[in-house]
């Protein structure tokens, strides 16, 4: 991977980039360019950041929870779905801003500790321009070795007594997805999104519509549909995804059973059919 490209500022962004929503009364949902990370507040002020956002955005994503919290506010913890770049883009510079550790599923650790890279972008999916400019994007593993803890093995998460977390492995093999059954909410990473994320157009307009995992990044087709029909027996009431505008009720159920039972249709480039 060229340096320059890894470091630059990657130039595709969302109308949604800077903007936030209260999605669920405790959950406000902040996107970053093209991804969505979420504060969760618990109680008196305290919060948890889901996911990290893209690289040089630790400054945004300080103002934006600021804006929330107030001035000098600081979460307990970052908990992350997966180690993509443009899911722990700035969690580098945001752990040891607020001097607080990171968790994350046990097999997403090579790609945290410096160990292991994930495989390139992979421009031959079908899609859009934004599969083919994939191989640029970052795939390197980041070294989070004296932040990184990982995830309790019973399903719980450190300071969310409400939500467990759910493996949803394929997009990567420590994928997770975040669920609360007191208000069926559900937040999916990149398990599915609501945005056709391989076209520039679509995501830059962030027309909602329901879709398998990015697919230039997707490393296990099989695994992937497993998860979708995994998080789909849960009944999620409302889906926050990593990438897409929330999606939540009667077009969610509609939408959320219509992949699981067509994802090889529907998600799976044909480069990659069985
Ligand atoms: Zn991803
Ligand atoms: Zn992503």
């Amino acid at each position: 991977m060229n340096r320059e490209v890894e470091h630059a500022f990657l130039p595709v962004t969302s109308v949604s980039s800077g903007k936030g929503n209260l999605v669920i009364r405790d959950v406000y949902c902040y996107t970053n360019q093209i991804v969505n990370i979420c504060f969760i507040n618990t109680s008196n002020n305290k919060w948890v950041l889901i996911d990290a956002g893209m690289p040089k955005s630790a400054e945004k994503i300080i103002k934006g929870a600021e804006k929330q919290f107030g001035q000098g506010c600081r979460p307990e913890a970052i908990i992350l779905t997966h180690g993509h770049f443009d899911h722990v883009g700035s969690v580098e510079v945001l752990a040891e801003h607020w001097d607080i550790p990171v968790y994350a599923h046990q097999l997403e650790f090579p790609y945290l500790t410096g160990n292991e890279d994930y495989p390139p972008g992979d421009p031959t999916v079908d899609g859009g321009i934004i599969s083919e400019m994939s191989p640029l994007f970052p795939n390197h593993s980041i070294d989070i070795k004296n932040r990184l803890r990982g995830l309790p093995g019973d399903g719980s998460i450190p300071f969310l007594t409400e939500w467990r977390w759910i493996h949803t492995p394929g997009h990567t093999p420590g994928h997770i997805s975040l669920y609360r059954d007191k208000d069926s909410a559900l937040i999916v990473g990149d398990a599915f999104v609501t945005v056709d994320q391989e076209s520039l157009y679509k995501v830059m307009t962030q027309q909602q519509e329901i879709h398998g995992p990015p697919a230039y990044f997707t490393m296990d087709w099989d695994a992937a549909k497993e998860s979708v029909r995994t998080l789909k027996g849960l009944e999620p009431e409302i889906a926050i995804t990593g990438h897409g505008v929330p999606m939540s009720g009667e077009e969610l159920k509609r939408d959320l059973s219509n992949l699981a039972e067509n994802f090889d249709t529907i998600a799976r480039p044909k480069s990659k059919s069985k």
